[in-house]
């Protein structure tokens, strides 16, 4: 039924354009079927029960209601017997392809964080830019033709995914393809300073620089028993760089995580408790949620097992949160300067917690979307047993 016809169609008019309009519209519901008025060549004539169907078509798409098939009720019209899927989709300059189909398309781009433009059922430069970018965020090849491939892109995605930006769902997309486990992962430890530069310093003698890899050392074994590939930035006597040279380091990884480790200082002495860190800039174009995930569990985890204060997870734009690819988050534990957080740091068992807050944080991010409920004083073997349930659910998907 394209390209449109040249003149509007009314009361009056027969033909196989007349024909095609009354064709849609039994299709729509607004025009009973059977036998209408035809002419001596059997085309139906646009009487005014057809009329009627138009109006009330009209109405119900928020048309100008008068009864005529122009250029844009012609295109609502032909455009609402499609549904996504049906057809193949894409960007034509000379006559931007209209329907109910561009209409879902443009409100899932749009749930999905990608920016169609109006939701219009026209599929004109905004739609077209749209579409190419969330092929290009799920690795397809970006050529703006919604064909088969992205369809099913879309339905894999509509399950699990309502909301958040490209990255965010480039992020949880990477996850959910990779599954539920720990195993065969990389994870990129970023133990904080090191090399000349010892961070801070604090009560008991107590180093950033040397508590940081210790902890690092510890989160390590616990890691790798799990399977997990473990790359540090640096080593006791090896600089670890900028944080630009350690997001760079991690990006040449093709790590799935990044974790950097620091301690807290303060001049006042009274400060005191972990924080943790992820890369967002205040909207959701530039925002991690996964980073934000992690640093939320993790922080919740620590302050459970520590008994540290609570300080809080944050969205920062420092260089190693925001030059990562994947997900980057920074954990900030206890105050040196502060005489409990100090003790409760010179204390092995400490570190070793933290240690299995981190397993289990990071346990908990590849479980999904759907365990954000449950969290605190979650055990490994909880966690495993879980797992087990999981993969076992998992395994069909993949
Ligand atoms: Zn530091």
């Amino acid at each position: 039924m394209t390209p449109p016809p040249s003149i509007a169609l009314r009361r009056g008019d027969a033909g196989p354009a007349v024909a095609a309009v009354c064709e849609r519209l039994v299709l729509t519901g607004d025009l009973p079927g059977g036998a209408g008025h035809a002419d001596r060549h059997g085309d139906p004539i646009f009487d005014e029960r057809v009329e009627q169907a138009v109006k009330s078509f009209q109405q119900r798409r928020g048309l100008l209601v008068d009864g005529v098939v122009g250029r844009h009720t012609y295109a609502v019209l032909d455009g609402a017997r499609w549904t996504l899927g049906d057809r193949v989709l894409r960007y034509i300059p000379e006559y931007f392809v209209e329907g109910d189909d561009v209409v879902t398309l443009q409100s899932r781009l749009a749930e999905l964080g990608f920016t169609p433009g109006k939701v219009d059922g026209i599929h004109g430069p905004a739609t077209d830019a749209a579409v190419r970018a969330f092929q290009a965020a799920l690795g397809l090849e970006s050529d703006g033709t919604v064909g088969p491939e992205t369809m099913r892109a879309f339905a894999g995605l509509r399950r699990s995914v309502v909301g958040g930006s490209a990255s965010a769902l480039r992020e949880r997309e990477t996850i959910r393809r990779s599954g539920y486990s720990l195993s065969g992962r990389t994870v990129v430890l970023d133990p904080g300073h090191g090399g000349t530069d010892h961070g801070a310093r604090g009560h008991l003698g107590l180093e950033e620089a040397r508590l940081a890899l210790d902890l690092a050392r510890r989160i390590e074994g616990r890691l790798s028993a799990h399977g997990v590939s473990v790359v540090f930035t640096h080593t006791e006597v090896t600089d670890g760089g900028t944080d630009e040279e350690r997001a760079a380091f991690a990006n040449s990884c093709d790590a799935d995580l990044v974790l950097s480790l620091h301690t807290d200082h303060s001049q006042t002495g009274s400060a005191h408790g972990a924080a943790t860190y992820f890369y967002g800039a205040g909207d959701h174009a530039g925002w991690s949620s996964i980073g934000e995930h992690f640093a939320d569990l993790l922080l919740r985890e620590v302050v459970a097992r520590t008994g540290l204060t609570d300080c809080r997870t944050h969205a920062r734009t420092w260089p190693l949160l925001r030059r990562t690819r994947m997900p980057a988050v920074r954990l900030d534990v206890g105050y040196l300067s502060h005489e409990g957080d100090a003790a409760a740091l010179a204390n092995p068992q400490t570190l070793d917690h933290v240690a299995e807050a981190v397993v289990v944080a990071l346990q908990r991010v590849y479980l999904g979307e759907a365990d954000t409920s449950r969290t605190g004083m979650l055990r490994l073997d909880d966690l495993r047993r879980h797992l087990a349930s999981m993969q076992g659910v998992g395994a069909g998907e993949r």
